[in-house]
């Protein structure tokens, strides 16, 4: 169905045309199809459905190169007796504690409950990395329902590791391999698969071949988050975390690792040489007290770095005003940190996105998806087609988006979820919740 987008300014993201005032989109489930005055295209389009912006900020839908879906249930969340000091303290007594007792009626939930918190704050695609080793198998059919019902893109794997024992791994390379097949078979455009991995220090050898040899796509994996993962591969494998994956193909465009706080110089180049991408999460970082990503020499040596949340939350906008400040505040330095941000929260998602859903994301042109959001955001100094992203990062949050659509299917409009009763999931999040907090004895 073609649709029309009028009656706000858009900031298209297209050097070509950054900025259009009195401007409108028209579009169909297909790609967009024209950008312009609105006055001259609601005349050229008077078949087109109409959609009032209100005045708005019409944008390019957001895109969060790494997520959690399942950390939703940790909101409030305390386990007794759960007093990490460490971040393998954090991950032994919150993340694995919470995943071992994640069933798929759980999985499911905390997918509606996450991107509909991701349509709220206008992120349009999420690159999610799962774990539930309770019920692995078919878990990441209970995300990819969630996802298509919403009509949201998800790029989604399931975490690969031997933290368990020997047989969960295995079963978690297969559901990888399973879901792969799932996305071939797939044609609404909304649904990608990667190979997921937690990390270098919870999988064995023999496990990362046999991965290895179950998957035809790239790889999505934790590296170097805390420097536990470095010493232990340097101790039980003499060399680097990336080397050791590069030995065992991981590494390659296709890639993405998450994280790499700790890295060499040849770690650097190798990621650079091998195509592979790193995605930069502030707010996790911060918040587990790992140290930072010194994204400047990633960029330097010629690595693309996206953004992502990491579970923290939905809204890929608040990751960017900590990624800008805490690039300042790593630098010593007032002046840098802006450029690099807006270059992994637009460009370089938008670049991780094309690749995976083959076609062209986070713009706003002709033959561009149509993943569309307005914001109500007033802008109370000038706004131009330059100075967009210093309003966006110091002006707007995510609670600003009134309206999402994508693939040209509207999601979002004035603040209502046109695709699912959001009440009722509201509470059917709720009932499971209750039941994941009650069996780690929250409750
Ligand atoms: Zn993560």
């Amino acid at each position: 169905m073609k649709q029309i987008l009028y009656g706000g300014t858009v900031m298209t993201r297209d050097p070509a045309c950054p900025m259009v005032a009195d401007g409108a989109v028209v579009f169909d489930e297909t790609a967009i199809l024209a950008v312009g005055k609105a006055d001259t295209l609601r005349a050229q389009h008077p078949d087109a459905a109409p959609i009032d912006a209100r005045g708005g900020i019409i944008l390019p839908g957001f895109l969060n190169a790494h997520h959690h879906i399942y950390s939703a249930f940790a909101r409030g969340l305390s386990i007794p007796g759960n007093n990490p000091v460490d971040f393998v303290g954090v991950l032994e007594g919150t993340w694995w504690n919470i995943d071992r007792h994640l069933t798929r009626d759980m999985t499911r939930m905390s997918a509606y409950m996450t991107l509909i918190e991701s349509i709220r704050s206008g992120v349009t695609t999420v690159f999610d990395h799962h774990a539930s080793f309770c019920e692995i198998e078919g878990s990441l059919d209970e995300i990819a329902q969630a996802a298509t019902e919403l009509g949201v893109r998800a790029c989604l794997c399931y975490e690969i590791s031997d933290r368990d024992g020997a047989e969960k791994a295995r079963q978690s390379v297969l559901e990888n391999e399973r879901f792969e097949r799932v996305c071939r078979e797939d044609h609404s455009g909304l649904l990608a698969a990667l190979c997921g991995m937690h990390a270098s220090f919870t999988i064995s050898e023999e496990t990362m071949d046999f991965a290895r040899a179950h998957t035809d796509t790239g790889f999505h994996i934790h590296v170097c988050e805390g420097a536990y993962d470095r010493d232990h591969c340097s101790a039980h494998y003499h060399e680097t975390v990336i080397e050791r994956l590069d030995r065992h193909g991981i590494l390659g465009p296709d890639t993405i690792c998450g994280h790499c706080v700790y890295l060499t110089d040849s770690d650097r180049a190798r990621l650079a040489e091998t195509g592979t991408a790193v995605v930069h999460n502030p707010q996790s970082n911060m918040g587990n007290a790992v140290g930072v990503t010194d994204v400047r020499a990633l960029m330097r040596a010629g690595v693309t770095v996206g953004l992502g949340t990491d579970g923290f939350t939905s809204d890929i906008l608040e990751s960017i005003k900590t990624s800008n400040v805490l690039i300042r505040h790593m630098n010593q330095h007032p002046s840098i940190g802006f450029a690099e941000t807006m270059e992994m929260a637009f460009e370089n998602n938008a670049k991780l996105a094309d690749r995976r859903f083959g076609d062209t994301c986070g713009v706003i042109r002709p033959g561009a998806r149509a993943d569309l959001i307005v914001s109500d955001y007033r802008p109370m100094t000038p706004l131009t087609g330059d100075n967009i992203n210093g309003h966006i990062t110091f002006g707007m949050n995510g609670r600003n988006v009134t309206t999402t659509i994508c693939g040209g299917r509207v999601l979002m409009r004035d603040r209502v979820l046109t695709t699912v009763d959001e009440e009722k999931i509201a509470y059917e999040c709720r009932t499971q919740s209750e039941k994941l907090w009650r069996a780690l004895g929250a409750l």
